[in-house]
């Protein structure tokens, strides 16, 4: 066998495992969002999209259209060269103010990606002392999982959300080495919270630094949106936050905040940085325009929130198997993949209902389920339809309730 055919060998075991993934050719409707065109068979069907990461709307608003609009007709398309190499645009050095001012920080640096930002930036810091230990709960995203490997710190794994864990692993560590905690806010498979008081007073009990992981909580929590660490008000004990532009603010790109020498370094070292074009200018411009609006408004998100609620409320008293989420993730648990893939393709091609099966090594095997991520623009009439359609297909499946 040579190195193709070990290739679709491999592809062959995922599609007999149900691990395929086959992407659904769509389009965003800018303003009938969250219905989208899906192309299939030379046909293009209207479908109701419910698992974006657009948690807002903003990607389709008016807004960031025209700041876009605005910022093209200012600076034209790509940035043409890295940030050191005539790559950065007031524009960057704007919107990297934005961010810093939003987590209170003295200082945000911006990546192409967030998954870029936790490679780069764990993989760098991780690197910094040659005597270092690393704790990384072990629902981490796959991101940091990588930065933390490509890291030469030494790798610690604590259970999920486990403080005494954590604590056992940083007592059992070498009292004299360097320390980080990295950790998550919103875990965006279950919809769980990380308890970001606790782990950070007892990193710092250790001399650890804290890593935060808000992703999915940018934009969505807190009184400017900032995340969970500023509905907790606790914004300070976190070292270092790590969110993307690509989720709940609506564009593109992954930052950094924390102290302004830190940053420094990253930006003075890491290759994920330094090798690549920067971002376009206009997705900053429509990053920045975004954040400022979220800033000062709280209306997407108590509108959002309000939804999910709806949501999770409405799968509960139908005895749908909704998973217990203390956040706007709402997962039905199938606890099967080929069920999961199914339900997922019986709710596109029979009833233009877009949810995506999440299936290993995304969830646990045994875990499988779809995922649903409601916006400000899912009624409650959509709502009510949806559950009319999935009560029939679990019941056929007999699957009910909580597993
Ligand atoms: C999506 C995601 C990322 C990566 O962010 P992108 O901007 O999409 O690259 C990082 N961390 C978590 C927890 C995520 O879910």
């Amino acid at each position: 066998m040579n190195l193709f055919d070990i290739c679709q060998d491999k592809l062959n075991r995922i599609k007999a495992e149900d691990r395929y993934r086959v992407f659904a050719d769509l389009e965003k409707q800018a303003d009938k969002y969250p219905y989208y065109k899906h192309y299939r068979d030379g046909r293009v069907e209207q479908v109701l999209v419910w698992c974006s990461n657009d948690y807002l709307a903003m990607g389709g608003s008016d807004l960031l259209v025209n700041a876009v609009h605005e910022a093209v007709d200012q600076t034209g398309v790509g940035a043409g060269g890295t940030r050191n190499i005539s790559g950065t645009s007031h524009y960057h050095v704007e919107l990297e103010a934005e961010l810093a001012d939003w987590h209170r920080k003295e200082a945000a640096l911006l990546f192409t990606s967030g998954y870029i930002a936790n490679e780069a930036s764990l993989s760098t810091l991780l690197s910094a002392s040659p005597n270092m230990d690393v704790f990384s709960d072990q629902k981490n995203h796959a991101s940091m999982i990588q930065g933390i490997r490509k890291g030469t710190a030494r790798r610690h794994i604590f259970r999920h959300n486990d403080l005494e864990h954590l604590r056992e692993l940083l007592e059992a560590a070498d009292p004299e080495s360097h320390k980080m905690v990295a950790f998550e806010s919103v875990y965006s498979m279950d919809g769980d919270i990380g308890k970001i008081e606790e782990i950070c007073d007892l990193a710092h009990e250790f001399n650890a630094i804290t890593y935060l992981d808000e992703v999915h909580a940018v934009g969505m929590y807190g009184p400017r949106g900032a995340g969970i660490a500023e509905r907790d008000g606790v914004l300070d004990k976190v070292d270092l936050i790590e969110g993307t532009l690509g989720k709940a603010v609506g564009v593109h790109g992954g930052y950094l905040a924390g102290p302004a020498h830190v940053l420094d370094y990253i930006r003075s070292v890491a290759p994920g940085f330094i090798f690549t074009t920067s971002l376009p200018p206009i997705t900053a411009a429509a990053a920045a325009a975004s954040i400022r609006h979220l800033k000062v408004s709280g209306q997407e998100r108590a509108m959002q929130q309000r939804q999910a609620a709806r949501l999770k409320q409405a799968f509960a008293d139908a005895g749908l198997p909704v998973m217990p989420s203390e956040s706007h993730i709402v997962p039905l648990l199938v606890g099967d993949p080929a069920k999961a893939r199914d339900f997922s393709n019986r709710l596109l091609y029979d009833h233009n209902i877009y949810v995506t099966a999440i299936n290993y090594p995304t969830v646990d095997k045994g875990t499988e389920r779809l995922r649903f991520t409601p916006t400000p623009r899912h009624t409650d009439a959509m709502i009510e339809d949806l559950v009319d359609i999935l009560v029939p297909m679990f019941n056929e499946a007999g699957i009910r309730k909580r597993a």
